[in-house]
């Protein structure tokens, strides 16, 4: 193999037309795992957000240009690309919130149940929230087991099992009709975190009678940075199950201004506050741009990359031990590497040219956006990571000074 056959695969890719309608930062981006990168379209229809209608309609933008619709608008949007039904999906808070408001509603909602079921190597920040959830009631518990070990936890007091669809660090995808359907044999409710599965794997919630979800839009969903989060509950739980947090979006007539709460019909129940409207409108301008491509091609795609990435390294870059399954129907969006200098490495990298990220304390993740990464980027980074490893370039003292944010 040689690098003019990565230029022509990407000759005859059939999303390298997508390349253009990203503004992308200097090098190679290998993060859009992390931050997806910023559709040039986003930059237009902000400032025309800006000038005709914060601009000049003001507060009756709410009615005129239909602000107050757009959770739901936007919602909906997400709901196909997931999978669910219409009015399965409103957008609101962030993935962290939305995820403490399905666990309360879960738990109120299975009465004589009070196990909250996880991975023990999920997402943090999961695990953080899942433990402030339990916390709040003396009887419920939080049980984390390994991966392989979920069937053996489940049990008749499993008020809900919560998993993250693709592993944040290993990226390993979880069978998602497997596991809902052994949740279901157990009675309990089943809740995913989807926040690196949207946007570049086909989804089938509806189908697979998924109960709960959460997931993020500034992934693989180009949302922008902290634009808000999704949630899914599956129809025919939405009117017996109610949000812990009750603000007055999520009234079933918010503007009669009662003294008394009275929670909306249907997925509407779960919005809480006012929602912000620059950064949904952003949001929405990145996933229009992704309803146009059929996502069963952005995942054959991510597949491809993820193949070619894994045989380039296991030739030239023998050092760094692969995280990730081999058998790409296995893998999410990335791709993740050990290597016991892997922060000076990742230094290295960004210096040549190359974005990809660093997980304390030996990770390296190397995300593989299809819409916007080339074949030959896949070439030139292994060959340049090479250079790295080879001549111990990653030693030199300018990539061993610790940073802020990693
Ligand atoms: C990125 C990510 C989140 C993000 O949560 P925020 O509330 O947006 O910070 C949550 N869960 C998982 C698994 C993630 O990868």
């Amino acid at each position: 193999m040689h690098r003019d056959d990565y230029l022509q695969y990407d000759q005859e890719d059939s999303l390298a037309s997508y390349r253009q309608y990203f503004t992308l930062p200097k090098g190679i981006y290998f993060c859009g795992h992390s931050l997806g990168a910023a559709p040039k379209s986003v930059e237009v229809s902000l400032l025309q957000l800006l000038q005709e209608q914060w601009g000049k309609e003001a507060v009756c933008a709410w009615n005129r240009s239909a602000w107050i619709d757009m959770p739901n608008r936007l919602g909906n949007k997400i709901g196909k690309l997931i999978g669910a039904k219409n009015d399965e999906v409103v957008v609101a808070d962030s993935t962290s919130i939305n995820l403490f408001k399905l666990l309360a509603a879960a738990l109120a909602l299975q009465p004589g149940r009070n196990i909250i079921l996880t991975e023990n190597d999920n997402f943090p920040a999961d695990l953080y929230i899942a433990e402030a959830v339990a916390k709040l009631h003396p009887e419920v518990k939080l049980i984390k087991c390994h991966r392989t070990q979920i069937a053996k936890h489940l049990e008749q007091r499993t008020a809900v099992l919560m998993l993250s669809h693709v592993h944040y660090r290993s990226s390993e995808v979880y069978d998602m009709q497997f596991m809902t359907e052994l949740a279901h044999q157990h009675g309990a409710l089943m809740l995913w975190d989807l926040a690196h599965s949207a946007g570049i794997f086909p989804l089938e919630l509806s189908k697979h009678n998924v109960d709960l979800a959460v997931g993020c839009t500034y992934k693989y969903l180009n949302g922008g940075p902290g634009s808000p989060a999704f949630l899914y509950v599956r129809k025919e739980l939405q009117q017996h199950i109610q949000s812990p947090l009750t603000g007055w979006m999520g009234h079933l007539h918010p503007f009669a201004f009662s003294d008394d709460y009275l929670p909306a019909n249907g997925i509407n129940r779960f919005l809480c506050g006012t929602p912000p409207i620059l950064s949904m409108s952003a949001a929405e301008t990145s996933i229009d741009l992704l309803l146009t491509i059929e996502m069963k091609k952005i995942r054959i795609k991510s597949q491809q990359l993820s193949e070619q990435l894994i045989e380039l390294m296991s030739r030239y870059c023998g050092s760094m031990q692969r995280v990730s399954p081999l058998d790409s129907h296995l893998r999410g969006g990335h791709v993740a590497y050990l290597h016991p200098q892997a922060f000076a490495i990742n230094q290295a990298l960004l210096a040549h040219g190359f974005i990809t990220d660093y997980r304390q304390p030996d990770l390296i993740r190397i995300g593989l956006s299809p819409l916007y990464l080339r074949y030959v980027d896949i070439w030139d980074f292994v060959h340049t990571l090479k250079k790295i490893l080879d001549e111990k370039i990653y030693c030199h003292d300018q990539f061993n000074r610790p940073v802020k944010v990693t």
